[in-house]
């Protein structure tokens, strides 16, 4: 059964699964090809000891991210918005800023310092036009790193940890580690720095009812038995109008068109016969993907709601340096979630796989110094290290200088019957959820399309 195809799809991500889902429902024949057990890739909902669903990769959706959002009211998922009904927490040099929505509460030449940052970043990212990698201005900021701008254009410790932080949180990098161009294109399909880190109407409004993973567990349904699990394709051999797809495991699956929907760092694992376009293996090659351990931290109930916090906060020193309420609806568990990467923690000895019970001691000391003792009395303690999950790079891009510029276009450009999905090949909603089900899209019609020319000759 389905050894040729219309389309193979490699990868049951979210954005592999919405392009079979798309070409499905058009009526071609389709297979979906996964490596791992189980659907979702980077969305990985998790169920504590007493149930409570929790989001090990991807969570927020915010309310520009209109393909996302009308997928989820085509199955009828509902959205938790995001808590913020107190004080949100900002530490530098031992000092505790308190502050009520999405801009800190800085001293005065510190939140002018903050703001004229940001416009100057909202700027350049407007000035990108679209696509965003075209032009002598994209070329020039592919030059230097957001690391670098930042040394000469932001002067106050507190502006350079929120830039620092919001770096890590998106990025899951250092500043110098990431294009400047990377960052504003970033930027540019977030519509704005407030977006991407915003919680009042940005990309942190909502999370999903029941966890994100219920968005792929819905679409693998609807494709049944299309798709495969334990299918990891190692081989792509392409003639002009066919595709014949190698694993280690099964017997080679033939398409008519195939769509690879992992991002361009773990498509490089993918061999090629002929060898790709040499702008496209570059690509590939050089494309880097941030790293990092998500950890959940449950308790009995919202403590720290008792005490007016919202359970955001960002701090300039410790091991947990950022953490957000991601509670379930209604009243019952409380779960604090914060992400710990080498780009930011002071101790990454803790981040080794075997210092895991350190680890989970340190992350509750840094709580209960941030929020109160009451942090100590955890039920139970769920993480996720990213650096080490099979099939995956990592959680989200983290280009270095000198690859976007050249290499954008080649993200989507077909390679004879190669297509490209993958949420690093959306310019709008890169890198999120958004951008996958847009890639998704994108890459469905683009088969459909070439599908339909070859049916009419
Ligand atoms: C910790 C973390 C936090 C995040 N937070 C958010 C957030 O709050 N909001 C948001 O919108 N986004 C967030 N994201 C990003 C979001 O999860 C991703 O953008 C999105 O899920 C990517 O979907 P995808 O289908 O493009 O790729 P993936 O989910 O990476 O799917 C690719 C699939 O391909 C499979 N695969 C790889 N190689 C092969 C092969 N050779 N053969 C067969 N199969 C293969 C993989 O196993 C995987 O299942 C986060 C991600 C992480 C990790």
């Amino acid at each position: 059964m389905f050894s040729t195809v219309d389309v193979a799809v490699v990868g049951a991500g979210l954005s592999g699964l919405v392009s079979a889902y798309r070409l499905h429902r058009a009526g071609a024949e389709v297979v979906v090809l996964e490596a791992k057990d189980r659907v979702g890739g980077r969305l990985l909902t998790s169920s504590t000891r007493a149930g409570v669903a929790v989001d090990c990769g991807g969570s927020w959706v915010g309310s520009r991210h209109k393909a996302v959002l009308a997928l989820l009211g085509e199955f009828e998922i509902d959205l938790v918005p995001q808590f913020t009904d107190g004080l949100n927490l900002l530490r530098v040099r031992g000092r505790i800023h308190r502050y009520r929505g999405d801009v800190p509460r800085l001293r005065l030449h510190e939140m002018l310092d903050l703001a004229r940052a940001q416009w100057l970043l909202d700027r350049m990212a407007t000035r990108l036009g679209s696509p965003p990698w075209s032009g002598g201005f994209a070329a020039k900021l592919d030059e230097r790193s957001l690391g670098a701008w930042m040394r000469r254009h932001v002067r106050t410790t507190a502006a350079l940890l929120v830039l620092k932080m919001v770096t890590a949180a998106s990025f899951g990098c250092r500043p110098e580690e990431l294009s400047l161009l990377a960052f504003a294109a970033h930027v540019h399909g977030c519509g704005g720095l407030a977006d991407l880190v915003g919680v009042h109407d940005g990309a942190l409004a909502n999370r999903i009812a029941g966890g994100a993973g219920t968005l792929p567990t819905h679409l693998a349904r609807r494709l049944g038995d299309r798709v495969r699990l334990d299918h990891p394709i190692v081989e792509i051999h392409r003639s002009p109008d066919r595709v014949t797809l190698i694993s280690r495991t099964h017997q080679p699956v033939h398409a008519r068109r195939v769509i690879v929907a992992v991002d361009p760092a773990t498509a490089d694992s993918i061999a090629h016969h002929p060898p790709l376009p040499v702008e496209r293996a570059e690509l590939q090659r050089r494309w880097q993907m941030g790293t990092g351990i998500k950890a959940h931290v449950i308790y009995q109930r919202p403590w720290w709601r008792d005490h007016g916090l919202t359970g955001a906060t960002v701090t300039d020193t410790g091991f947990v340096r950022l953490t957000f309420d991601v509670s379930p609806a209604g009243a019952g568990a409380g779960v604090l979630t914060t992400f710990l990467g080498p780009a930011i923690a002071d101790d990454p000895e803790l981040l080794q796989p075997d210092s895991a019970p350190r680890r989970r001691r340190r992350v509750l000391d840094d709580l209960a110094e941030l929020l109160g003792p009451d942090a100590q009395h955890a039920e139970d303690y769920i993480e996720q290290d990213w650096t080490d999950e099979p099939w995956q790079s990592g959680c989200v891009p983290r280009v270095p200088t000198g690859v976007l510029h050249t290499g954008y276009p080649w993200l989507t450009r077909p390679v004879g019957p190669v297509h490209w999905a993958g949420a690093e090949s959306s310019h709008i909603g890169e890198a999120h959820m958004d951008g996958a089900v847009r890639a998704g899209q994108r890459a469905a019609d683009e088969v459909l399309a070439t599908l339909a020319t070859v049916a009419r000759a």
